[in-house]
């Protein structure tokens, strides 16, 4: 398997930093937390939506287009960079809107919605949920088309197999580093969403023998469907590399933290992204990271990480989204 014969755009100069987080493992009492820095990604803000698009825009350049479309929520950190990306390579950028939560997207809120307009989208169409999402694509990429351009449709969170490479790539990053360092991990949790990052971990880490179990902590789905979501992806994703898969047993998904669903708060989430802003200064985001870390701080109070572990959390980006959500997280 060689990750190079893919062509890859770089929007990052190099590793993203592993670094210990010694103030939150203090006031958890648990394991020793490590952090994978990807909210420190290159593009506009990071994110892990960074890594993806490094292989999905190169395929977008080789096959001629001028125009990315994808689709996301309103508060899409995913839309947010495809635009970004389009940005540096001179495309144009046009975007389908879901409303996953019927009314929440105000053309006037601030977070990544207030950065789509400041980054220049050239159009946005916004969809209800439980709408045709891929004829409102379709029809996108129709338009373009009647214009005598070229757009290339971004699966949602860039999770196709494609996408996943960047993942795959980020944990040979984490084997590398561990390895430098001179530490290894008992468990690597991360947020689970659109599956792309969290299968190309999955797939990344096996191709390699790294043998912490990955703990995917849900935002949206229930576990079942999430692992089989996982599994397809890391599936097609091995396929593409012409490697064996992961084995279904190692798909861990827990839905225990989704809270009342997508996008939505609760105490969890906001009690982990002020513990951690607190503790380390490390800004994390109210729908994915917020709720991947609530995760692990509940596992650690369960006993499920313990004392003298090493525990190491993908820390996914999404920080502009606070600024969305400023009513829930500020202390009164
Ligand atoms: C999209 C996203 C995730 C989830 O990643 P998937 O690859 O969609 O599972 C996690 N964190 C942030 C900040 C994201 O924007």
């Amino acid at each position: 398997m060689q990750l190079a014969r893919f062509p890859r755009r770089r929007y990052t100069p190099s590793f993203t930093p592993m670094e210990r987080a010694p103030n939150l493992s203090a006031a958890l009492g648990g394991p020793e937390i490590w952090m994978k820095r990807d909210d420190l990604l290159g593009l506009a803000a990071g994110g892990n939506k960074t890594r993806k698009l490094e292989f999905l825009v190169a395929d977008a350049l080789a096959q001629g287009c001028d125009t990315l479309i994808t689709v996301g929520a309103p508060q899409s950190n995913h839309c947010r960079l495809t635009l970004a990306a389009a940005n540096k390579e001179g495309l144009k950028c046009r975007l389908v809107l879901e409303q996953r939560v019927p009314g929440s997207y105000d053309p006037n809120a601030s977070g990544n919605n207030f950065l789509y307009n400041l980054l220049g989208v050239e159009a946005i169409t916004v969809v209800n949920a439980g709408d045709d999402l891929n004829a409102a694509i379709q029809k996108m990429a129709g338009d373009l088309e009647a214009q005598g351009r070229k757009g290339y449709i971004i699966p949602g969170g860039g999770s196709n197999a494609l996408g996943a490479l960047g993942y795959v790539a980020c944990a040979h990053e984490i084997a590398a580093q561990s390895f430098d360092v001179g530490v290894s991990f008992d468990a690597i949790v991360v947020a689970s969403g659109s599956c792309g990052t969290h299968s190309g971990l999955l797939v990344g880490a096996s191709s390699v023998n790294f043998d912490a179990p990955i703990i995917g902590v849900n935002v949206r789905r229930k576990r079942a469907e999430q692992e089989s979501n996982l599994l397809k992806l890391a599936v097609d994703t091995a396929k593409l590399l012409e490697i064996a898969a992961p084995k279904a047993s190692d798909v861990t998904a827990l839905d225990e933290w989704v809270g009342p669903g997508y996008s939505l708060p609760s105490d969890e989430m906001v009690e982990a992204v002020r513990m951690t802003a607190r503790t380390e200064s490390v800004l994390l985001d109210p729908v994915y990271s917020g709720k991947a870390m609530a995760g692990l701080i509940g596992l650690v109070r369960r006993g499920h990480f313990k004392r003298g572990q090493r525990v190491l959390f993908v820390h996914t980006g999404g920080s502009p989204a606070l600024y969305a959500y400023q009513d829930v997280l500020r202390q009164s």
